[in-house]
């Protein structure tokens, strides 16, 4: 498991921005060590361990672009049309055959081998056949034209894929163009989630009538799936500090990541903090976010803890800005800086400065092609509708103090955050 010392999150500060917050997690959490291969069809979303070099050049030979004729550039007509006898045809996949001579063309289709000598293809579309069937081909192409010279695309031994990455798709279509079956990757992290509050019962059981269904539990067990890790799920634990501590300890020494949410407030119900400080060590982190409250960091036998706040948005986004970097960290991936891209707001707006603020927004196409951002009607941080109904978050800096309608800000699609 990966191992921290109690110090690791200690902040003396009284308020915490978001920056300082992900940069003390990048500097101090260390990646589990364990790597294993996994097949190509397991990559995608995994770390990678290791950097891959390209073993082969790609394109792994100089080939064509398109469906045409070859000809030597030497041959190249300079100002009018000029006609080729046509002595070869090279299909993908066969070989090149033999070196083409001046005045001659050979018939090739895409992807197919460039014969020796031949350094530019004419498109089909840009030529006809006489009636002696030599190939005639217009002036004004340029040498080199149509063709994919070999290591163009990716030269051999290029580090085309670093340690860290967190594999897309086109990633293992690279790996796989390598002629790789597996890649090395840092295994799965386990993160042990669990709720907190008399208030809350699972779905599928009685409800009583001041009590809720648990939602937040599955939300945050499918943010962390979709940032690959292996959930366990914990269930409720009631808002007492000695079942509190004793769940606590029981997963630390299996988990690499134990992750709470509810309870972690200073009121007198709210017993994470103490359980926590029973159990191990904490540190309160009151950050400079909204919406979000305090976030818990503690370490409990040498596995970190996250308490996040019960109430659904607050804790969706204090995810995005402590759980997300923290997981990455651990995985041994690269830190993926969130980036707002440029919307107009639909919205005014009033914030407090020197903290930072996410705005529930519906995006639509606006005059001139520019997206246009639509506030959520209603802010409550218990709302789940309100992440339901929407596309992402505005994200205002701590320099802001108001938006007007019509003013350019960053928007963080709900995808790009896990
Ligand atoms: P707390 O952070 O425990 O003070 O909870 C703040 C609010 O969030 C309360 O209204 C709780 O009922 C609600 N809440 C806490 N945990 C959850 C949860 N797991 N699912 C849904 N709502 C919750
Ligand atoms: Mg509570």
């Amino acid at each position: 498991m990966a191992q921290l010392s109690d110090d690791c999150f200690a902040f003396g500060g009284p308020m915490m921005s978001v920056d300082e917050a992900v940069a003390i997690i990048a500097a101090r959490v260390t990646a589990v060590h364990e790597i294993e291969a996994v097949s190509l069809g397991e990559a995608d979303g995994r770390v990678l361990a290791g950097d891959i070099r390209a073993p082969l050049p790609l394109p792994p030979f100089t080939n064509s672009a398109v469906d045409g004729y070859a000809v030597r550039g030497g041959d190249l007509p300079q100002g009018e049309e000029k006609a080729f006898q046509i002595v070869g045809r090279v299909q993908a996949g066969a070989s090149a055959g033999e070196a083409i001579q001046p005045g001659h063309a050979v018939r090739i289709f895409t992807g197919a081998p460039m014969p020796a000598g031949a350094d530019t293809v004419f498109m089909q579309e840009d030529v006809r056949i006489d009636d002696a069937g030599r190939v005639v081909v217009p002036a004004g192409l340029k040498r080199g034209a149509n063709v994919r010279p070999a290591g163009e695309d990716i030269a051999l031994g290029h580090a085309a894929l670093r340690a860290g990455r967190r594999l897309r798709p086109q990633d293992v279509a690279l790996a796989a163009a390598f002629g790789l079956t597996h890649v090395e990757v840092t295994r799965r992290l386990r993160v042990a989630v669990f709720s907190t509050g008399n208030e809350l019962v699972s779905p599928g059981a009685a409800r009583a009538v001041a009590q809720l269904f648990d939602s937040n539990r599955f939300m945050l067990a499918a943010m962390l799936a979709r940032l690959g890790c292996e959930v366990s799920d914990l269930g409720i634990i009631r808002d007492d500090r000695a079942s509190l501590a004793n769940g606590l300890k029981k997963v630390a020494g299996s988990h690499d990541l134990i992750l709470t949410t509810g309870g972690v407030s200073t009121g007198e119900e709210d017993h994470v903090k103490s359980s926590v400080e029973s159990a191990g060590s904490l540190v309160l982190w009151r950050m400079a976010i909204k919406p979000g409250r305090p976030v818990a960091m503690g370490i409990i036998g040498g596995t970190p803890l996250i308490g996040l706040p019960g109430n659904p948005v607050a804790s969706f986004v204090t995810f995005v800005h402590v759980v997300r970097p923290t997981v990455l960290a651990l995985a041994g991936a690269t830190q993926q800086p969130l980036m707002p891209m440029p919307v107009r707001a639909a919205f005014a707006y009033r914030k407090k400065i020197g903290r930072r603020e996410y705005v529930r927004v519906v995006l639509r196409a606006g005059d001139g092609g520019m997206l246009e951002a639509t506030k959520f009607p209603r802010e409550g941080a218990g709302l789940l509708s309100s992440l339901v109904d929407t596309d992402g978050l505005v994200e205002l800096g701590e320099e802001i103090t108001a938006v007007e309608p019509g003013q350019i800000v960053g928007f963080l699609s709900y995808a790009s955050l896990m």
